[in-house]
């Protein structure tokens, strides 16, 4: 058989531990037997940001705005321990806190489905992808501690010298402070993230906040959001006949609760953090969701949404077997595939995204499956696989 061409290369960030291992056997076992895989390579494994004083990640993201669409294998961010294990000569930034602020993207994250690995929520059918906008508000808030009475004031200093100044409280006797913020210009590529990630998907968009009672913080959200959707977005959404509607957060989980799912829930950043780990463990398992970083320009990473399954890859080092889940991993791969397929009109590699989606799905429904599934699934005499056995197993269905 033919390998499937390919025209632009895929930008691909390497990563470490045990998903390192599944990187490759998906390589070797999943990829390269079916297609002339074109990609330019960045090993993010963490010696070699630390080789490169972290500049191999920073010219990873800058591949992906010259290319346009990059899969990412997860990382470790070094903590103390991780400057100890891996002798570094310093603790490196998180590698997606990087890519993300060059990319100034958003990240959407959606379950994937299987029959046997039902939702805890009877009425949802169709995956909920959270949307979750990630500067500011109580992110970068300063806060006090109050232990006397007095008075707290919000003032902003103009440059031009103009003062406005507000009372907060009169404290008669302890309390606590936050003051916090938000960008125009961060609120706004936040949104055309959200509108092209919706026409791309062709999925309804809501969002959500408490403008009722933030009348000017959490209303310039409704105000810009709306804004843009009017003037730049409202006619291809009428065209997709999709739909962008603004709701009331606790309007919005009310329906979430009663809704059937295949829509995108846009949430402000405090909103998202919670709700995604909400709506991902209803919905089972982070090695069954999927995660692109979208940037406003119209950038695409593909990357799972789970770590570097550490514990496991010290089984491995050990020469023990391992049962990791590789799903998250595979559908980062077969959503960058999808995307420059449809960038660069190669139908047959679009095919073969959508043939190793369904290889996946089915490997699954048909009882093989992973350790973490076959603890939560509800099918019956499941064979529980080891991490390579499962991925050939994917092969032979592909
Ligand atoms: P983790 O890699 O997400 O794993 C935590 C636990 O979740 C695992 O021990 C395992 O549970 C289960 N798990 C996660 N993914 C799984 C999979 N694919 N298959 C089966 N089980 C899975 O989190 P961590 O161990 O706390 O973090 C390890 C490293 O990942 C850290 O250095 C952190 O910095 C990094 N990290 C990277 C990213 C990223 O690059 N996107 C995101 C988060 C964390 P059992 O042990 O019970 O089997
Ligand atoms: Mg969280």
């Amino acid at each position: 058989m033919a390998k499937i061409q390919m025209t632009t290369p895929i930008v691909e960030m390497d990563g470490d531990e045990m998903t390192r291992i599944l990187w490759k056997m998906i390589k070797d076992e999943l990829l390269l037997p079916f297609i002339d895989l074109k990609t330019e390579y960045y090993d993010l494994g963490l010696k070699h940001r630390d080789e490169t004083q972290d500049r191999v990640t920073v010219e990873s993201a800058e591949a992906t705005k010259k290319y346009g669409v990059a899969v990412k294998c997860a990382t470790i961010t070094p903590n103390a321990a991780r400057v100890k294990e891996y002798d570094l000569t310093e603790m490196w930034k998180s590698p997606n806190g990087t890519i993300r602020a060059i990319l100034d993207g958003t990240v959407f994250r959606a379950p994937i489905i299987v029959k046997g690995i039902e939702p805890n929520v009877r009425s949802w059918k169709k995956p909920i992808t959270i949307a979750r906008h990630a500067y500011g508000d109580v992110y970068r808030a300063v806060e006090i501690k109050v232990d006397q009475p007095g008075v707290a004031e919000l003032v902003f200093t103009a440059e031009d010298g103009t003062v406005t100044r507000e009372t907060i409280h009169e404290f008669h006797g302890s309390g606590v402070l936050q003051g916090m913020h938000n960008l125009n210009k961060s609120i706004e590529s936040f949104a055309r993230s959200c509108f092209n990630y919706a026409l791309d998907t062709k999925q309804d968009l809501w969002f959500s906040s408490k403008d009722t009672i933030s009348k000017k913080y959490d209303h310039t959200f409704k105000d810009l959001m709306q804004e843009i959707y009017e003037n730049e977005f409202q006619k291809q959404f009428e065209e997709a006949g999709i739909t962008y509607f603004y709701t009331l957060i606790d309007d919005a989980v009310a329906r979430v609760m009663k809704s059937e799912g295949g829509y995108i829930w846009a949430c402000k950043n405090y909103d998202g953090d919670v709700m995604s780990d909400m709506v991902s463990s209803a919905f089972g398992s982070l090695a069954m969701m999927t995660s692109v970083l979208v940037s406003p320009d119209g950038c695409y990473e593909y990357e799972a949404a789970h770590g570097t399954v550490q514990r496991h890859y010290y089984k491995h080092l050990a020469g023990e077997e391992t049962s990791t889940n590789s799903v998250a991993t595979i559908f980062a791969w077969s959503g960058a595939l999808r995307k420059r397929a449809e960038l660069d009109g190669l139908k047959n590699l679009a095919e073969f995204a959508d043939r190793l989606e369904k290889a996946t799905i089915q490997t699954i429904e048909e009882g093989k499956m992973t350790k973490d599934l076959a603890m939560i699934t509800t099918l019956q005499g499941v064979q529980v696989l080891n991490s390579e056995d499962f991925i050939k197993a994917i092969r032979e269905y592909l």
